[in-house]
């Protein structure tokens, strides 16, 4: 097989292109030949007249096209032009259909779609190409319906752009032309072989936030927040007309299945919701992406790499429209390459397909590399890199730079508010002298545990402990000894306690130990133990305390001695004053609620 591609301007181009007597040869003398026209312009009648001009060739040609947001060519992208790409096999077989859609027909357009894909001559399946229409069929639920209808297909294809107009997209198929649906060519042959590459490239950043409220494609609340608002708080981005314009560099990342997905704002809604381009789930974990161009770089090494191993002949590309914004010219980058191995052509896409094995999700911000290959028979031979393929491709323009500059920039400042902030997280929640965790904290803590018992119908208890004559310490050895007595006592009770459980320093020689799931009886038993060992510390030889020390406990249990937290803590304190009072160094029980 072949691929002949090239930009055409204007139909006179395209005519001059055609009436070459070499290209009308090889259509003539191939067995199948797949057009495909990608037009910038969304207005549908050059892409018509494009493609009358192109089924006229003698031959079997199928043609089939898209409206773009730009064209890629040999290497090349650019914006505001067209692109004639023709894929002549030696002996594959083709099948194009066109679909028209209505609202909510992607379920039944995937039926069709798969029945006329079973329907095929004797060579086996070996690709799928599908390019559909953006906004008016919803490519996610189409993929979805699809992948459960063919789970193995080998898909490959795009959504039409609109020239960044946000307007009409259109997709074609011979000379007919769809507004709303999509077209599905299937490629058959026994020596045909199909690679699907695809990378996003795009980084996570800042903080993680969760999808609280989505259905569909539209996410209303992030963090219960409307999600409109989190682009205007974190990048100055306005829920108006232009938001997809303003957005696109900054997509969501999502992770599904192992796969990392990017979700573009796609549109306003008036309540502060945000449409997406593909499907955005409740409960889901999101983050901003940004585009590393250096990473996306040496991400494209590697995808560049096993596609020159698999000895091409053709390669297609389907990349995201984001990707030309944020790289510009900088996008060639990882394109050119591509052209030293195989004649290349493609578009920039409103969201891009691919079969990833246990799903097709509908993706965007990514690359998609498609490259075809005809019975070569230089399967998995590596071919040397060609001349002329940059070594170490790095971001060229300035505009690149500053920006991976910036990013690196942002990344380090993120990076450094992150572990302050886990500092000062730590620092709020714990006691200084003892590294215990604090009265605040424990608050939380038993709140937090109550709610958990009042649900599950569990037990638990809590201990409050406090150190006999403590004052005597600090009255005889000095304030440093009375802290060094606190350190040691505050570590007993850490040791002797289960993983689940939390000692507390309460406030001055006070400690609250929580029990999750603990019946009065095992916290007694507990308690007793505490104290012995706390009484242990003192041996008359070799002690690192200055005097015997001893510890009194008061233990209440919830729901038995108190429900909420304070009458809980308020009866373990009732029962520590019992201990006091009953001789100090022992342990009490609360009194039943
Ligand atoms: P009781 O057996 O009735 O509990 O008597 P006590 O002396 O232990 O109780 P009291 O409340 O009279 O004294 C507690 C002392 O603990 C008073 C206070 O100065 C001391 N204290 C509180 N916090 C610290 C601290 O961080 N370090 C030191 N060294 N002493 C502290
Ligand atoms: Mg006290
Ligand atoms: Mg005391």
């Amino acid at each position: 097989m072949e691929q002949i591609a090239s930009f055409f301007d204007t139909l006179d181009d395209l005519n001059e292109l055609l009436s070459s007597p070499a290209l009308r040869g090889k259509v003539a003398r191939s067995r199948s030949v797949l057009a495909q026209v990608f037009v910038s312009s969304s207005g549908g009648s050059l892409a018509q007249a494009a493609a009358a001009r192109v089924a006229a060739l003698e031959g079997r040609v199928v043609v089939v096209g898209a409206s773009t947001c730009g064209e890629i060519c040999g290497g090349r992208a650019r914006s505001a032009s067209n692109v004639l790409s023709l894929l002549l096999f030696d002996a594959a077989e083709l099948r194009a259909e066109a679909y028209a859609a209505t609202p909510g027909s992607e379920a039944a357009l995937a039926g069709r779609i798969a029945e006329g894909i079973a329907r095929a001559g004797d060579a086996p399946l070996k690709g799928v190409l599908l390019l559909s229409t953006s906004g008016t069929v919803e490519a996610g639920a189409l993929l979805r319906a699809l992948h459960g209808r063919l789970p193995g297909l080998p898909l490959f294809g795009a959504g039409a752009g609109d020239g960044l107009e946000q307007g009409r997209t259109v997709v074609l198929c011979g000379t007919r032309t769809l507004e709303a649906g999509c077209i599905a060519v299937g490629l058959y042959g026994h020596a045909l072989e199909v690679m699907r590459q695809t990378y996003l490239g795009w980084e996570p950043m800042g903080k993680r936030m969760r999808a609280t409220r989505a259905a569909g494609c539209v996410m209303h609340t992030i963090d219960d927040q409307p999600a409109m608002e989190v682009y205007r708080h974190y990048l100055g981005i306005e829920g108006n007309d232009r938001l997809f314009h303003n957005a696109m560099e900054f997509p969501f990342l999502v992770e599904r299945e192992g796969e990392l997905l990017a979700r573009v704002p796609h549109k306003a809604l008036p309540d502060g919701a945000i449409e997406f381009i593909g499907d955005v789930r409740e409960g889901e974990e999101l983050r901003f992406g940004y585009a590393n161009v250096d990473g996306i770089l040496a991400r494209a090494r590697g995808t560049q790499a096993e596609v020159r191993a698999f000895a091409p002949q053709a390669i297609l590309f389907y990349s995201c429209i984001c990707r030309y914004f944020v790289m510009q010219k900088d996008v060639e980058l990882e394109l050119r390459p591509y052209e030293a191995m195989a004649p290349t052509a493609g578009f920039f896409t409103y969201g891009e397909f691919c079969d990833l094995g246990s799903s097709s999700p509908m993706m965007t911000s990514t690359l998609l590399v498609v490259a075809l290959r005809e019975g070569a028979g230089q399967s998995g031979v590596p071919q040397a890199p060609m001349a002329g393929a940059p070594a170490a491709a790095l971001c060229e323009s300035s505009h690149s730079r500053i920006l991976s500059r910036f990013q690196h920039f942002v990344r380090a400042i993120a990076g450094d508010l992150e572990r302050a902030n886990d500092e000062l997280l730590a620092l709020a929640e714990h006691d200084a002298l003892t590294g215990l965790v604090n009265r605040r904290k424990l608050q939380a803590l038993l709140a937090a545990e109550a709610l958990r018992a009042r649900r599950h119908g569990d037990d638990f208890c809590v201990l409050l402990g406090d150190i006999d004559h403590f004052k005597h310490i600090n009255d005889n050895f000095g304030h440093e000894a009375g802290d060094a007595v606190l350190r040691l006592v505050a570590h007993t009770l850490a040791s002797q306690v289960r993983g689940v459980d939390t000692v507390c320093r309460w406030g001055g020689e006070e400690f609250v130990v929580l029990l999750p799931q603990t019946h009065l009886e095992e916290a007694m038993q507990c308690a007793e133990r505490l104290r012995r060992c706390v009484e242990a510390l003192y041996d008359e030889g070799d002690s690192p305390l200055p005097r015997r020390v001893t510890l009194s406990l008061g233990v209440a249990a919830y729901p038995r001695h108190g429900d909420v937290q304070t009458p809980l803590l308020a009866a373990a304190d009732k029962a520590l004053y019992e201990a006091k009072h009953g001789g100090r160094n022992q342990v009490r029980a609360g009194q039943d609620a």
